[in-house]
């Protein structure tokens, strides 16, 4: 029987594991089927308060495991298959492992979507991209290419301006999802240029470990042409892991968990939700990190009120 658990070891996930070992939990982590959330998927972080020289995202995760380890959290390899919130306490399963516990810190995160390309997953951190505020800077005075058609690809369009000296836009559909607003912003932008309706079908170079070249495919005549870019952001939405939850813990339409007074109770007393599976707006390291704190305040406080 464990005091806390909590499902997921992103940014999120450890710091509440580093803040429930320290408050003298001794709290399981079960890592998920992404061990390190996204920051293991990405190469130099720069906005981390504290690395004055940036930090490897995978080297920051593994910072952060360590530092939880250190004050007593275990930790759990594997993916939550069920969960059972109907009564404490809880029951989470891991395959065929089941592991009780009394409060329980949702940081499963949510997992930006990729297009599928075998060369997009071997470029990742390497000149492909999901988060243009965290790697926008590296693309200074270079041609990048931004892919969707929803407010974050035409907003993180917008934004990449400030960097890139050429920000293409590419839509597989020549109709906008985006907000009028943002489409109209883009739009009126010189530095962009639109590509509709185009697909990307191929990235190059994965040998090189660096991206130089996209080849693209017209969505209506299926003819090929080829883009010179040193970046790709693909900004086609984001799915919060939150599949086992369903109709157990209150979400959005989108799924994303909903918390309620204090910053991460959710709907079921002694359950708490942290990071980016409760947020879709900021997605970033230190709010995901700051929000995993607070989830482990707010378990520390509920067992101390003798779980009410
Ligand atoms: P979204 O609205 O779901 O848009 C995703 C876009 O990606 C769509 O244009 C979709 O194309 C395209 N897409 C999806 N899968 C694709 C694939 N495999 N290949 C190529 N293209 C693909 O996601 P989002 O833009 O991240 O926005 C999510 C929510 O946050 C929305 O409600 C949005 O309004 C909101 N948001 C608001 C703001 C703001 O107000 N400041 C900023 C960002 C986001 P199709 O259109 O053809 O399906």
């Amino acid at each position: 029987m464990y005091k806390v658990i909590i499902v997921g070891s992103g940014c999120a996930g450890l710091t509440a594991a580093v803040y429930a070992a320290r408050a003298d939990l001794a709290p399981l982590v079960i890592d998920g089927y992404e061990p390190g959330g996204q920051l293991s998927l990405t190469t130099m972080v720069e906005n981390f308060p504290g690395f004055p020289d940036g930090i490897l995202g995978p080297d920051l995760i593994d910072n952060m495991r360590k530092q939880a380890g250190r004050f007593g959290a275990q930790f759990a390899a594997g993916t939550v298959t069920d969960v059972d919130l109907s009564r404490r306490p809880f029951r989470v399963m891991v395959g065929k492992d089941t592991h009780e516990c009394e409060t329980l810190i949702v940081a499963s995160g949510a997992s930006a979507r990729l297009l599928g390309l075998e060369s997009e997953k071997k470029l990742l951190g390497h000149g492909v991209s999901t988060c243009a505020t965290c790697d926008g800077f590296f693309y200074r005075g270079k041609p990048i290419a931004v892919v969707g058609g929803g407010d974050t690809a035409l907003e993180e369009a917008t934004f990449l301006t400030k960097f890139a000296s050429q920000v293409t836009l590419i839509h597989r559909r020549d109709e906008f999802r985006a907000s009028k607003i943002m489409l109209e912003r883009a739009r009126s932008n010189p530095k962009i240029k639109f590509l509709t309706p185009y697909t990307v079908v191929e990235l190059h170079d994965p040998s090189k470990q660096d991206l130089e070249h996209m080849v693209l495919k017209h969505a209506g005549t299926g003819e090929s042409m080829g883009l010179d870019v040193a970046g790709l952001f693909v900004a086609i939405g984001h799915d919060p892991n939150t599949k086992v939850f369903r109709g157990k813990l209150d979400m959005d339409q989108a799924g994303y968990l909903v918390t309620r007074e204090g910053a991460t109770k959710t709907n079921i007393e002694g359950v708490f939700a942290a990071g980016d599976v409760k947020d879709h707006v900021y997605r970033q390291a230190v709010t995901a990190a700051g929000s995993g704190c607070m989830a482990a305040l707010e378990a520390e406080r509920f067992l101390e009120g003798g779980g009410r």
